[in-house]
């Protein structure tokens, strides 16, 4: 991305939460056996974000130690009256440790953040101040009250969510110099009140807001019993040639011959993406990249397995474990085992204990054993809502 700089995550956590029908403030509230802001900090942990803060309400330093009691607690800072002030004290924060080159601002509340939403948002900050993730109004709307069935034009308006992300030194200086006479709701208001240039990203309906007693419910029930596991496998096999480079598991390695094939030839990741695809029932990575499409020419392999990660993604799903084999006589995989397992790691949002990468000859059997091309196998297991 263009700003020099870290990349930091925000996260407002100061709401007092009242219409969720409970008396703790909601980011503390615990779905799925975990605070809301507990899960709102998983979904931040993506390699583009650098940093994780977080804004907290007065006096609410000891539920938020008890909340994140079982994990690393990130930075806080107390925040102010309003969101918009919360928001400045957090960014405040971050200037007087250094600064940073972008900030994404997050509502706890908006717990289940999907990671290409910020691939997307990061994107965008290459073109513009900011960047804000939008969805389609659906519904019809309507004025209440007398005037009830008056149609309101929907077409021009969107819902609008949250992460938001900005340059970190304009958003600062918006809030700084912010004069509105009614509070913000939200950054992007901020934003263009001081010009900044804001562009709309897709947004996801994972990243709705949890307001009412009913959205926890909904959001309990897909954490808990309303996961189903599904694992599925994928197998691929790609020929040697003199004259190509060799991919394996995203990982560039030397030897005297490269795998043929249409894209970069990844056999071990053409193997991994089948076996998530097949996770829930999305094909084969051919019908999603066909090989007579010319834009797959020499693709890198690692975008088809990011393809396959938004799928389930946009789905509601996680992937818990995928096991990787890789199969040949020659080169030997050893040495290159961990930096396979990372690069899978780092492209499926991972932590490295949820990958394996494992390797094998076929005792010089068969094609493998003669040295013809390598084959790989893989098998993932993720978790989806029971209805999707
Ligand atoms: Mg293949």
């Amino acid at each position: 991305m263009s700003p020099d700089g870290k990349t930091i995550a925000l996260v407002v956590a100061a709401g007092t939460g009242s219409r969720a029908g409970t008396g703790a403030p909601k980011q503390y509230r615990r779905i799925g056996g975990k605070a809301l802001l507990a899960h709102a900090l998983d979904h931040l942990r993506h390699p583009l974000i650098d940093e994780v803060r977080v804004v907290i309400g007065g006096g609410q330093e000891d539920p938020y130690r008890t909340a994140l009691r079982d994990q690393q607690i990130p930075p806080w800072t107390p925040g102010g009256e309003t969101r918009q002030e919360s928001v400045r004290s957090g960014l405040e924060a971050i200037f007087a440790a250094g600064g940073a080159g972008a900030v994404l601002i997050h509502d706890a509340a908006r717990p289940f953040l999907p990671a290409a939403v910020i691939d997307r948002l990061l994107k965008a900050l290459e073109e513009s101040d900011g960047a804000v993730p939008v969805l389609p109004v659906v519904d019809s709307l309507a004025h209440s009250g007398l005037s009830l069935g008056d149609p309101v034009e929907r077409s021009s308006l969107v819902r609008v969510q949250t992460p938001q992300a900005f340059r970190f030194g304009p958003i600062l200086e918006a809030h700084r110099s912010w004069a509105g006479a009614s509070p913000a709701t939200d950054d992007a208001q901020v934003a263009r009140a001081a010009g900044l240039s804001v562009a709309t990203v897709e947004g996801n309906q994972m990243l709705e807001k949890l307001t009412f007693a009913e959205d926890f419910e909904r959001a309990e029930q897909r954490l808990g019993g309303g996961l189903v596991s599904r694992t599925a496998m994928g197998f691929d096999v790609h020929a040697f040639a003199v004259g190509e480079t060799l991919w394996l598991g995203g990982v560039l390695i030397p030897h005297n011959r490269g795998l043929s094939g249409h894209s970069d030839a990844d056999v071990a990741l053409h193997a991994l993406t089948d076996a998530l695809l097949g996770t829930i029932g999305a094909g084969d990575i051919g019908q999603h990249f066909p090989p007579s499409d010319p834009q797959w020419r020499g693709a890198a392999s690692s975008r088809f397995l990011e393809h396959a990660q938004a799928l389930i993604e946009e789905r509601g799903g996680r992937i818990d474990h995928v096991d990787l084999t890789i199969i040949c006589e020659a080169p030997k995989i050893g040495p290159y085992r961990e930096a396979i397992r990372e690069r899978i790691a780092a492209l499926l949002r991972l932590p490295a204990d949820q990958v394996s990468v494992k390797a094998t000859t076929t005792e010089r059997l068969g094609f493998a054993g003669r040295g013809e091309g390598i084959a790989a196998q893989a098998v993932a297991t993720v978790r989806l809502p029971e209805q999707s």
